[in-house]
Formats: C-alpha cells, structure tokens, sequence
C-alpha cells in the first residue's frame, strides 16, 4: 500500500524515544522528511544519526521544552526551515502521581503546559505552514485515561481529556483548510520507561512478571503493545488512505477500554 509520504515533513515531539520515536521510524520507512523534538539533546541528536543512516531521509532534531512558548517557537521555526510541516505527532507527554489533595497549583500547570498548550502553540504555528502546502494532518497522543481514569493521575486524566477536546475543535476550525486533525488514545505500551519503572519496583527478576501483572489487570488481550504497533497507526492516520477521517478519536488499547 502506498501511503503517499514520500517528502512530507512529520514533527514528531517527544520523538527521542518510545512511541515518538517509534513513529518517526514508521514516517521514515515510508520516506517522509522528519524533525524529532525533546529536551535531551544527545538523545535527540543520537536517534537523528540513526534515522539518517537507517533510512536515508532527511532528518533533524530540536532539542526542546514543549512546555514551553519559547520550545515551541524553537520547533515552528526548524519547521519553518526545512520548507514547513505536512504532519504534526503531538506525542511528547509523561504520567502523574498525586492526590486532587495535595497536589499544588504549579504541577497542574506544568501538565496543562506540557500536554495541552503544546498542541495549542504548535498547532498554531504549524497550521499556517500547512495551508501553504494545501493541507495537512495533526494527531494528538492523549491516552485511555483521558476517558478511563487512573486513580494515581488525576492531573494526567483530566490534561488528557482536554487535549481531546482541544483536537476536536481544532478540527471543525480547519476542517475547511484540508488539515485532518485527530487522537490517538493508546492503552499500555512498553516503552523503555515501563521496564525502568517495573524493574525498580520488582527487580531484575520479577519485572516481566509485574509487567504481566499490569497486563492482566487491564485485561483485554493482557499484553502490552510494542511501540511499534502504535507507529502503524499513527503513519496510516497520517496518510491518504485515511482522507475521510478528521475530528475523531480512536483507540488502541488491546481492548482495555471498558465502554462503548
Ligand atoms: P516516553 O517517556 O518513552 O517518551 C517521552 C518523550 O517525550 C521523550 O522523547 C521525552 O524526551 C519527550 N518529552 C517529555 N517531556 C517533554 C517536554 N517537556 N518537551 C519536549 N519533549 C518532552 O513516553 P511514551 O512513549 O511512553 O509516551 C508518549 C506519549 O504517549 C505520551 O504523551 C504518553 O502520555 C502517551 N501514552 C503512553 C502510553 C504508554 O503506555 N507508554 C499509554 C498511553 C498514552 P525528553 O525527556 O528528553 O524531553
């Protein structure tokens, strides 16, 4: 199936490692251009080296704070430099652990910054790029905790759902300009991060088994997704082959989702 990507420009942020840079990979397999962006610049920079001699595409990277208005401006601009984005991956997000009791204004600050006002900026800058081109996509990675609430991340939920909302109306405002704009909400995906977390909590033993663990509790087809059976979807959606799609969510949580 040809997806039509050769020579777009993808942003990807958050595309340093895990799912981000699983979807970078997915856009370079197919040709596309990319800008990764995350606020560690050796890494950042190692996974451009990569990509390049991987894939042979044109690849930067911005080592940035999307959190950030002055972040988000370093990005448009790279944007801006390698001819203007096609694709936008808002992708660059982290997990909470608090109390509604205690947790204090500035870290419900930090997550609005982090994973609302980042699309908010970013599509901003990067939707006029895209109307010169004649369209574009923009994704949004929210997760299934944005409709199915972790009880240990009230701040991360509650970002989420509105980065939801955000994408839905950002889509009926550019609905006209033919920029597809959706989200992508995933259940558990094992990223290098999960297997840090499991083995601090169970050790070099018991990791897998408490991973497992996770898994079973979430039920479904009790197996985490690979990053890369998020990238799949992730390029698919950003391609042609998904023209009539805008202002949808879709889920990919191995069946974990417990509604309709
Ligand atoms: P990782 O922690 O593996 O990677 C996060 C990426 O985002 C890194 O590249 C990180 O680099 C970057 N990043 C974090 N904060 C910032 C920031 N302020 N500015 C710029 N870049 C930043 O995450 P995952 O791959 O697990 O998750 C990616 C997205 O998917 C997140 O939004 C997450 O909420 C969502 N998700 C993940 C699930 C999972 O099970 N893994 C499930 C559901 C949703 P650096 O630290 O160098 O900045």
């Amino acid at each position: 199936m040809d997806l039509n990507l050769k020579s777009k420009l993808a942003v990807i942020t958050g595309g340093s490692v895990g799912i981000g840079l699983a979807v970078a990979k997915g856009f370079a397999a197919e040709g596309a251009r990319i800008l990764i962006t995350a606020r560690g610049r050796d890494r950042v920079e190692a996974e451009v080296a990569q990509i390049r001699a991987n894939y042979g595409v044109e690849t930067r990277g911005v080592a940035a704070d999307v959190a950030t208005a002055e972040g988000c401006n370093a990005v448009i601009a790279a944007a801006a430099a390698m001819g203007g984005a096609d694709i936008l991956i808002n992708n660059a997000g982290t997990g909470s652990n608090e109390t509604i009791a205690e947790a204090d204004d500035a870290k419900w600050q930090y997550y609005w910054d982090l994973h609302v006002m980042a699309a908010v900026r970013l599509g901003r800058g990067l939707v006029p790029q895209m109307k010169a081109h004649g369209g574009g996509v923009i994704l949004h990675n929210a997760s299934i905790c944005a409709v199915q609430p972790l009880w240990y991340e009230p701040i991360y939920n509650t970002t989420k759902a509105a980065l939801m909302m955000f994408s839905k109306t950002l889509a009926n405002e550019v609905v006209g300009d033919n920029i597809r704009v959706n989200t992508v909400n995933p259940g558990l995906v094992l990223t290098p991060d999960w297997i840090k977390t499991a083995r601090q909590i169970a050790g070099e033993d018991g990791w897998e088994a408490h991973l497992q663990g996770v898994a079973n509790e979430a039920g479904g087809m009790k197996r985490f997704a690979t990053p890369e059976e998020l990238a799949n979807f992730f390029v698919f959606m950003s391609s042609d082959k998904a023209s009539y799609s805008t202002g949808s969510t879709y889920f990919v949580d191995g069946g974990w989702l417990r509604t309709v």
